[in-house]
């Protein structure tokens, strides 16, 4: 890559950005007092603009880089990977492969991992569990490789099912074990209601859906059911607190990491 380094900035050499395109520059970029002006060739430039240097540079391979500086998320007894990282699961570890970038729900957001953790701490063997705003799929998927006996997860938003299916694939985990449906809580057609009552309930969105959502989630589990909520900033923990207190919910839990809060309850 042929890249000719101008010192300056495109405020202070303004009058010089003209020049460098009719000399065939392909594209111009400024970092730290520097114009970088790309070409396909050297050549000769006006005499106005011969104060800067010609540099042959690498090819900056942008996917390489987004692929070394990805971590894996350990999650309890989970590690979340993407597929190339397999290797990278600490022995006894469950390894939970998800693609990045395709849906919300790799691993990397507090709340995820916060659920993934919280799933983890249960018995779920043999259980049925309901994801609501499943995402990547990631929270359904970790409760199958966790024993549930079956998982449904659901999402307002048609696009993340086809991800969330190939992501259950990609970790063997069959459609005996889990289903992915375009769906939600309360609205007609899209309620899950028919494959309700569920022995768990997880869902990973925000606090005024929460508030809006508890009723329903009392409606959807069985008596005693744990229940793990997510996607909550602190700031708004009282919102959610009082929406589970209203709805009969007991034995609140909070754990916080950053901003970002999760709750449990049993109802
Ligand atoms: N479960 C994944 C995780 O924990 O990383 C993804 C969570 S992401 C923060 C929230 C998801 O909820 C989005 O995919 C969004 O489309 C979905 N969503 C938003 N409102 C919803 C609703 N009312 N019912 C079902 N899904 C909803």
């Amino acid at each position: 890559m042929l890249v000719y380094h101008l010192p300056g900035t495109f405020e202070t050499r303004e009058h010089h950005l003209d020049l460098l395109w009719e000399a065939g520059a392909t594209g111009l970029e400024e970092r730290r007092g520097l114009i970088r002006a790309y070409f396909n060739e050297r050549v000769e430039l006006p005499e106005d603009i011969r104060d800067g240097e010609w540099l042959e540079e690498a090819e900056q391979d942008w996917q390489a880089e987004f692929k070394r500086t990805l971590k894996p998320v350990q999650a309890g007894r989970v590690t979340i990977v993407a597929p190339w990282q397999r290797q990278e699961v600490p022995a006894g570890q469950l390894p939970l492969v998800i693609e990045p970038g395709m849906a919300f729900g790799t691993g990397h957001h507090a709340t995820t991992r916060m659920a993934v953790e919280a799933l983890g701490e249960l018995d779920l063997t043999g259980k049925r569990v309901l994801d609501v705003g499943t995402g990547s799929g990631v929270l359904a998927i970790a409760a199958a490789l966790l024993g549930a006996g079956w998982t449904l997860g659901v999402d307002i938003d048609p696009v993340t099912i086809p991800i969330a299916r190939e992501n259950a694939g990609v970790n063997g985990v069959t459609a005996s074990h889990v289903r992915f449906e375009e769906g939600t809580l309360g609205l007609g057609d899209l309620d899950v209601l028919e494959d309700a009552p569920f022995d768990v309930l997880v869902a990973n969105l925000y606090a005024e859906l929460h508030d809006l959502l508890a009723g329903e989630y009392a409606s959807h589990m069985v008596a005693g059911a744990p229940l793990i909520l997510t996607g909550i900033l602190t700031a708004k923990l009282p919102l959610v607190r009082s929406a589970l207190e209203r709805e009969d919910f007991t034995d609140v839990q909070v754990r916080e990491d950053g901003e970002w809060a999760l709750v449990t309850a049993r109802r």
